[in-house]
């Protein structure tokens, strides 16, 4: 027997809300349409079945875009696997910044952490002239990196290698996007099961204050950043001071410090020192 798209919605819904799911409704619609993947308004039996397992899952507290297997990010479809963490909205507040920044023509970019290369995939779609280099310790994120930079007609213009952060790491660059794990050990309790049980620990984990990728990062950013270029590190919330004065330390002058939607300090701006008189 077919069922219509709207009982299928509303049935979806009664399990992902008695589950205790925060958006049972959208989350349900999201479901009923991937499993129809088309225009039709009925569900056959074999898609009922397919979609009281997905269902089953999201009331397991799977991530709905590891369910889809895809998220939308600066308004462009990045696949995401287990092995990246998902794109969040949060992070369009670095793309905005480095937009926003006086770059040269064919200016090159470094993504430190590249994950899905959502932040590499956006700064070039805005910018044809610009290159990137996508850099990530997890060989399974940069075959979804990979992925998503092709499917975007962007994979002639950037670049991806593995790598433990700046280490093995040579070049100039005129912007650095990173957006690093910044979770500290304490925090854990408090993640949502979608974040601590799905999604890697390896792009969450930043260590017993949440800093200790920044302090392997920022002593090397004077070396890779051009004169005049810019770096752009997303911090956790509460966190942008404490790596402000990481950078101001490494002589690095910290020009902005951008709010996300929800006016939390989220993007750190910094370029290398001018000598005075310059
Ligand atoms: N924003 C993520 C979270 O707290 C953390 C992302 C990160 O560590 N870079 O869920």
């Amino acid at each position: 027997m077919n069922t219509s798209l709207d009982n299928a919605v509303i049935e979806a819904t009664h399990h992902l809300a008695r589950a205790g799911i925060a958006q049972p409704r959208l989350d349900a619609r999201v479901l009923v349409e991937h499993v129809l993947e088309g225009g039709e308004r009925q569900l056959e039996n074999g898609q009922c079945e397919h979609l009281r397992r997905l269902v089953g899952r999201r009331r397991a507290r799977e991530p709905l875009a590891h369910i889809t297997g895809h998220r939308e990010f600066w308004s462009l479809a990045f696949a995401v696997t287990r092995h990246t963490l998902i794109p969040r909205p949060d992070s369009e507040t670095l793309v905005e910044a480095a937009l926003a920044w006086p770059a040269p023509e064919g200016a090159n970019v470094l993504d430190l952490g590249s994950g899905s290369g959502c932040l590499l995939a956006a700064v070039l779609s805005e910018r044809p002239d610009w290159w990137g280099l996508g850099l990530d310790i997890e060989s399974r994120a940069l075959c979804v990196a990979g992925h998503n930079l092709n499917a975007l007609g962007l994979g002639a213009r950037a670049r991806l290698v593995l790598g433990d952060w700046t280490d093995c790491l040579a070049g100039s660059f005129d912007v650095v996007l990173c957006n690093p794990p910044y979770v500290a050990d304490p925090e854990w309790p408090d993640l949502e099961p979608e974040v601590a049980d799905f999604e890697p620990r390896i792009a969450l984990a930043g260590g017993a204050d949440g800093l200790a990728c920044y302090r392997r990062i920022v002593p090397r950013l004077g070396d890779l950043l051009n004169r005049g270029g810019a770096a752009f590190l997303e911090v956790g919330a509460g966190q942008a001071a404490a790596v402000a004065g990481l950078l101001r330390r490494h002589a690095l002058d910290v020009v902005d410090i951008k709010e996300d939607l929800a006016g939390i300090p989220r993007c750190v701006v910094a370029r290398r020192r001018m000598s005075r008189g310059k």
